[in-house]
């Protein structure tokens, strides 16, 4: 959402599990042949399915999403990524002036990031800043650029296997989209019926705190009428229990689809469809079935894109919105959430110099989540005070999060600025000092994100915290995300395989295995501030050899096999990698 959404998870404890070690998310890819060779050149992204082999057996349509697994998205905010015309808005032009940035398409290159998807915040027609309020799902915003500029975006990302995801907005519109003037405009509109009304209001709050009502007056019917908005008044919510609404979204998704996108970031996800107060306006029967019905229609129109649901709530919850994983593999209903318990928990370790909150969070996904499904992990968004902000500039926290993000099972999400360690703005309660103008390079006053006056003020950070700054500096942050993205696509335990937390004895030291057919990798964390030195026992039957090969090792980090187990040493603050196997 745009609007700030408080963390619902602040509200109550963490549930406690003890430490154990887990598998989970077998990768589909188990067996495949692992290669450390450097990647393939990635293959332009096919756009059409061979008729029938997206098909099971019984002729029940599956997600094709082995793009999925493994790959790496990567969260932009158009107007503050890059303005390309000196109006000081982020643009699509812009964008694509910088999609080498992110990955040029060519493996032996060393300087771009190297993330395989982008997810846009909305890009469709709004009077908002942030986009969350649509008054045209079919047209480009104008400030980003025409809709030539949209195709354009995809065929050059496609030509460097980029995929791109875009927000779709199902829960709500704009008050200013002409179906709601349409339905506002009298009881009789034949749109009426696609907003939720009652003659009075009922006094309902949002569900997540507060004082803030959910139903708003009409202001054209003083006293006469009440439509609900769970965010606020500009943003009525759809009336999905007309069959009429989930159609359109259907159509447009298909136009979107048709049109070369490769998936939605669905928002709102968990309100689709309220039925009462406080509690009652999330995770409804009546929203899981609609979550069905639109999945199962994407699925079978377009298998390869994917969908992922913001439902933020803890990990039980969002297991629910996998749907069944019996019939379509990867789950019926969204195939993939942001996980939000596992980013507080990230954030919690990293802080706190403890290894548990990851592990207990990992283990609670892997006894809730449907088995093979894909965890979409990460560690803030654009609703979340940056992760800079959160971890006070510290070069070391910063690089352990990132660390952990980028070897964890499942499809991790990057926000942008993220990895050069971009802080919030000054001050709070303005969403928009969480979106501020990408630092290109530390050349006032435009740093190369725009030649005119941007449309919100840079945040003032150190002159290391600008793309330019640390692109060819070793150690940066920026070559660390860099780093572990390449790792991330040269082995496929890393990328695809799966995860079984090591109880190291040892409160600050956070290891784990990752496994993918005959490769298993070893990945070790010291959170704390001591260095520390363990014997791991490696569950299974791993053939250790006497010396693992690193395959990320910070200074001091060192590993050895000796009767049978792991002898690791770790200064504070380092990770290391090592493939066992
Ligand atoms: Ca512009």
């Amino acid at each position: 959402m745009g609007t700030g959404t408080p963390n619902p998870l602040q509200a109550g404890p963490r549930r406690r599990a003890s430490l154990v070690a887990l598998v989970f998310l077998a990768g589909l890819a188990a067996g495949a042949c692992r290669s450390s060779a450097p990647p393939a050149e990635p293959p332009a992204v096919a756009r059409t399915v061979p008729e029938g082999l997206a098909r099971a057996a019984d002729g029940e349509v599956q997600w094709r999403h082995e793009w999925v697994r493994g790959a790496v998205f990567y969260e932009v905010f158009v107007r503050s990524f890059a303005d390309s015309d000196g109006d000081g808005i982020g643009d699509l032009p812009g964008l694509v002036a910088h999609l080498d940035d992110l990955n040029d398409g060519d493996p032996a290159t060393g300087r771009d990031l190297g993330v395989d998807a982008l997810w846009l915040m909305p890009v469709f027609a709004s009077p908002s800043y942030h986009g969350y309020d649509v008054t045209d799902y079919e047209a480009i915003e104008p400030d980003y650029g025409a809709e030539d500029d949209f195709e354009r975006l995809l065929a050059e990302a496609h030509r460097r296997g980029i995929r791109v995801i875009v927000d779709l907005v199902l829960n709500h519109t704009s008050s200013e989209h002409p179906w709601f003037r349409e339905a506002a405009s009298s009881p009789a509109s034949p749109r009426r019926d696609w907003y939720v009304w009652r003659p009075d209001d009922p006094g309902w709050t949002q569900p997540w705190g507060g004082t803030n009502p959910t139903w708003h007056p009409l202001p054209s019917s003083p006293g006469g009428a009440f439509y609900y908005g769970i965010f606020w008044g500009g943003m009525p919510d759809l009336n999905y229990r007309n069959p009429a609404v989930l159609t359109e979204m259907e159509r447009i998704a298909d136009l979107w689809l048709d049109r070369g996108v490769d998936g939605f970031r669905l928002d709102a996800t968990r309100h689709l469809v309220a039925d009462g107060p406080g509690a009652l306006q999330n995770d409804t029967p009546e929203t899981h079935a609609v979550l069905e019905a639109f999945a199962a229609h994407v699925r079978r129109r377009h298998p390869e894109a994917v969908l992922v649901g913001e439902n933020w709530t803890d990990t039980a919850t969002i297991a629910t919105y996998f749907g069944s994983t019996e019939r379509i593999a990867g789950g019926d209903e969204l195939p993939m959430s942001f996980d939000f318990p596992l980013a507080e928990a990230i954030l919690e370790a990293v802080k706190g110099g403890v290894a548990e909150p990851v592990a207990t969070t990992l283990a609670e996904v892997e006894r809730l989540y449907p088995p093979g499904v894909i965890d979409a992990p990460f560690l803030t968004n654009h609703d979340q005070v940056r992760l800079a902000t959160q971890l006070g500039g510290d070069p070391v926290r910063l690089r352990l999060a990132a660390s952990i993000l980028l070897t964890l099972p499942g499809a991790p999400f990057l926000y942008y600025g993220e990895e050069i360690g971009l802080p919030n703005g000054p001050g709070g309660g303005d969403d928009r000092l969480k979106r501020t103008p990408m630092p290109w390079n530390g050349e006032e006053p435009g740093h190369g994100f725009t030649r005119g006056k941007p449309w919100f003020p840079f945040v003032v950070a150190g002159p290391e915290v600008s793309v330019a700054a640390q692109r060819d500096v070793p150690g940066s942050l920026l070559a660390r995300y860099r780093e572990l993205i390449r790792l991330r696509h040269a082995s496929e335990a890393l990328g695809k395989g799966e995860i079984e937390v090591l109880d190291t004895g040892e409160p600050a030291l956070l290891a784990y295995l990752r496994r993918a057919g005959d490769e298993t990798v070893l990945v070790a964390h010291e959170l704390g501030a001591s260095p520390v030195a363990a014997t791991l026992t490696v569950p299974g039957t791993v053939l250790l050899t006497e010396s693992p090969e690193p395959l990320l090792a910070d200074p001091g980090a060192k590993l050895r096999a000796r009767d049978g187990a792991l002898e690791i040493a770790l200064p504070p603050g380092a990770t290391g990698i090592w493939r066992l196997q």
